[in-house]
Formats: C-alpha cells, sequence, structure tokens
C-alpha cells in the first residue's frame, strides 16, 4: 500500500498530539513502518536517518539485537505484575543498578509510565513530605519560566506559558514563577524567592542544565549552586526534572552531576528504557522517603500508583539499557560527536543570515532561526526529504541525535540542514 493511504487511513482514525489533524496529511507526514538501526522506514520504503531520537526517547538507536533479547527473555518469564503491595523480581534489579547511578543517595524508585505521570509524582511526595510531618502551608512551588514537565494538569501548572497551555489556565494552579534561562541571574532570583517564601513553598523544580521544550535554553551549570544553597538553607525541596537530561543526553549520565546538585527528588523517562518501552520513576532520598513510614493503612502513605507502574518488560530493557551505556562507553561517543556537532555547526550553520543562535549541549541542540511564520517547519519538511527526519520547535530546529551516532552520520544531520536553512533564506 501506498504512503497516502496510510495517512488517509492514519487521520480517519488516529489523532495525533501536538497535532492540527485538519492539516496533518498536508504536513508530509512519514508513516513509520519498520526500522533499521539509526534509520526509521516508512511506508513508502524510503530511510529517514533519526535526528531527533523518536522525540528524545530513543538512545542506542532502534531494534538493538542486545535489548530486543532482553525483552524476548522477559517475555519468557512474565510481561507484567502489579507493583501496589507486591513487588516484580526484575524492578528490584533495576532499581538496584539505577540506585548506584543517579546523583542521589540512598535512593527509592517510584515507577510510572510517562515523564508527566513522574513529575506528578514528584508534587505529591513533596505536597505530602511536608503534611506528613504536620507542617502546614508549605503547598506551592517555584518553578522557571520557559519550563516544560509534561502535560497532565499537575505538570502543565509547573510548566510556563506557552506550548498550548494557556488555555488551560482556569485548570492550571499557580505557582511561584522565576525568570527562564534567558535570564542569566535566574538561578540568584530564584534563590531569593526561595528565602523569602520558604514558608509557603513545598518544593522547586528545575530542569538541570538545560531546558528542552523551551528550545533547548543552556545555562552555566555552575549557576545552579546557588539555588542548592537555598534549598539547603530553607528545607524546600528540590525536584530536578532530568526526563530529558538524563541517561547521557546532555553528556553526563545525569545533568544534575554537571550541575553538581543532589536533589531530594528527580524524575526519569524517555531515555530509561532505550527507546523502547513506557517507563518513567520518580526518585527520592531517604529523607523523603522515610518521611511516609507508619503504622499500616495510615494516612502516612502515599496514596498514588499507576497500573502499569514498574512494568517488567520495561525494567528488563531499562536493566540491559543501562549496562549497555557502561559497555559500549557511550558517554565518550556523546563527547565527541558533541563537539563534532558544535564545530560542524559553527562552519556550515552559525553563519547563515537567517540563524539568530546555536546552542549545544551533549547530543541535545537548538538551531534557532529569525522567526518567520512556519519557517521551523519548511525548514524540517525539507530535510525530512532529504532523508533526515528533523522536528521543529516553532522556530528552533531541534536536533537530538542518536547516542551512537556515527562521525559520518553527524555530517549528514549538519549538511542537510544546512542546506535547508539555505534553501529557505531566499524565502
Ligand atoms: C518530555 C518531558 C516531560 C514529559 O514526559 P512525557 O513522557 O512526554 O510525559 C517532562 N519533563 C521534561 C523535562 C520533558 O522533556
Amino acid at each position: 500500500m501506498m504512503s497516502k493511504d496510510w495517512i488517509d487511513r492514519d487521520v480517519a482514525r488516529v489523532w495525533h498530539g501536538f497535532t492540527q489533524m485538519a492539516t496533518y496529511a498536508d504536513n508530509e507526514p512519514v508513516i513509520v513502518e519498520r526500522a533499521e538501526g539509526h534509520y526509521l522506514i516508512g511506508t513508502d520504503g524510503r530511510r529517514y536517518l533519526d535526528a531527533i531520537s523518536s522525540l528524545w526517547v530513543t538512545t542506542l538507536g532502534h531494534r538493538v539485537p542486545e535489548l530486543d533479547a532482553a525483552l524476548i527473555e522477559q517475555l519468557g518469564r512474565v510481561a507484567h505484575s502489579t507493583l501496589l503491595g507486591n513487588g516484580s523480581k526484575v524492578v528490584i534489579e533495576f532499581a538496584e543498578a539505577l540506585g548506584e547511578v543517579v546523583p542521589i543517595p540512598d535512593p527509592h524508585f517510584m515507577f510510572a509510565s510517562d515523564g508527566a505521570a513522574a513529575v506528578e509524582q514528584a508534587l505529591k511526595i513533596a505536597f505530602q513530605y511536608w503534611t506528613n510531618q504536620g507542617v502546614r502551608g508549605r503547598t506551592s512551588y517555584l518553578a522557571f519560566g520557559g519550563a516544560y514537565h509534561g502535560d497532565t494538569v499537575g505538570s502543565l501548572s509547573l510548566g510556563a506559558d506557552g506550548f498550548g497551555s494557556a488555555i488551560f489556565d482556569p485548570l492550571r494552579f499557580p505557582v511561584l514563577r522565576a525568570p527562564g534561562f534567558d535570564a542569566s541571574d535566574c538561578m540568584a532570583i530564584a534563590a531569593d524567592m526561595i528565602r523569602t517564601d520558604s514558608e509557603r513553598l513545598a518544593a522547586v523544580v528545575v530542569e538541570p542544565y538545560v531546558q528542552g521544550a523551551a528550545g533547548v535554553k543552556i545555562h552555566d551549570p555552575a549557576g545552579f549552586k546557588v539555588l542548592q544553597q537555598a534549598c539547603d538553607e530553607t528545607g524546600v525541596l528540590l525536584i530536578c526534572d532530568e526526563v530529558a537530561t538524563g541517561f547521557g543526553r546532555t553528556g553526563t549520565m545525569f545533568a544534575s552531576q554537571r550541575c553538581e546538585l543532589t536533589p531530594d527528588i528527580m524524575t526519569l523517562g524517555k531515555g530509561i528504557t532505550g527507546g523502547y518501552l513506557p517507563m518513567s520513576v520518580t526518585v527520592s532520598n531517604r529523607k523523603v522517603h522515610d518521611a511516609f513510614l507508619g503504622e499500616d493503612l495510615s494516612e502516612k502513605t502515599l496514596y498514588h500508583g499507576h497500573s502499569y507502574g514498574g512494568n517488567a518488560l520495561a525494567a528488563a530493557i531499562a536493566l540491559r539499557h543501562l549496562r549497555l551505556l557502561s559497555e559500549w562507553s557511550v558517554l565518550d561517543n556523546v563527547a565527541k560527536r558533541s563537539a563534532q556537532l558544535q564545530q560542524l555547526l559553527s562552519e556550515k550553520v552559525s553563519l547563515l543570515s537567517i540563524v539568530r543562535d546555536v546552542r549545544v549541549a551533549g547530543l541535545m541542540c537548538g538551531v534557532e532561526l529569525e522567526e518567520k511564520h512556519k519557517r521551523g517547519r519548511r525548514v524540517c519538511a525539507t530535510a525530512v526529504r532529504s532523508g533526515v527526519l528533523l522536528r521543529p520547535l516553532g522556530d528552533v530546529i531541534v536536533i537530538v541525535p542518536l547516542l551512537t551516532s556515527t562521525e559520518e552520520e553527524i555530517e549528514t544531520i549538519v549538511d542537510v540542514l544546512a542546506d535547508a536553512i539555505s534553501q529557505e533564506e531566499g524565502h
């Protein structure tokens, strides 16, 4: 069947996220049929280099034999059993392995399926952490301008305006809002706000090092220290949302490490299973976890849990994936390819007349163009036609290559992008 037929069938039954369905078909969507390594293959038989890591979730590539094998092996045991009140062997093994690498000593892991759900869990945990100790009034959160933490109502409340969130203002609860990463003094301002309002703050929520969905906005890692200090002084919990930055994406295993942050709570998702299965997790330190200990069935219990939290198939893949990250020295490759990407972009892209800014953090990159209606969309469409799958965030072309990208693939991505932007310059 031709790709056109698949698009018609798609439109007839599937509602795509963040997508205007009235115009979806006009934007030449790729209908993926299968994948080979770093390439997605459409129903039209064309191959597309995955330069967005399937929206930031895929790490090592598609159809990684080792991950496929881990999945099949786990299928021979059990696919899923609930974590509510009972345990799962492979989840324990994964939690132990993850506990060795997260920047939180003596961590406890509460699993869910999506990043937004991990953020919701973090919000509820931070809130109840205080009520369990009889502290009243610590019911607010501090978040940053430009922040993105997911699309459920709680995570949307933490997030900044934009991304269509303002429509939901009547549902969003208010938060204290520090400036975004564009303001170089945003951390100092946030620290002041924490000290001034600590009595009503349950927690601060921040994307360490990089605000991804804001268009890859990078903040000097050294600047985060004042945030940690303000939290330490006031007891306000520090929640680091590493759904996007975790698992090597920005060059260190976790961005908190680069920023020298020791969060009380951390959220992970996206790359946790290498892009294979939905899994997310809220990580709590000992202090937070132990504030929920009490009598059986007592009010100190965290009454929260998702049906598929701690899915065994996802845990088996996540465990194998975590080991592959070190077995394959993936972080070394991220460092090399990131330096190469930065170099090539400054040679071939930065000087193009409509390019306003180029920002690179590990293998997460934003190329910001001068504003023009649908410009980002046109540039990406041109790249897709040339076989490189890109997707814009407004006027920012977001490049998120696979962590195992080769030298040649990075060259291809930059060449195709430079060409696509040059074509747009005449527009
Ligand atoms: C993507 C993202 C989320 C939401 O994750 P979903 O799995 O899409 O719900 C939350 N926080 C950050 C920083 C993200 O980039």
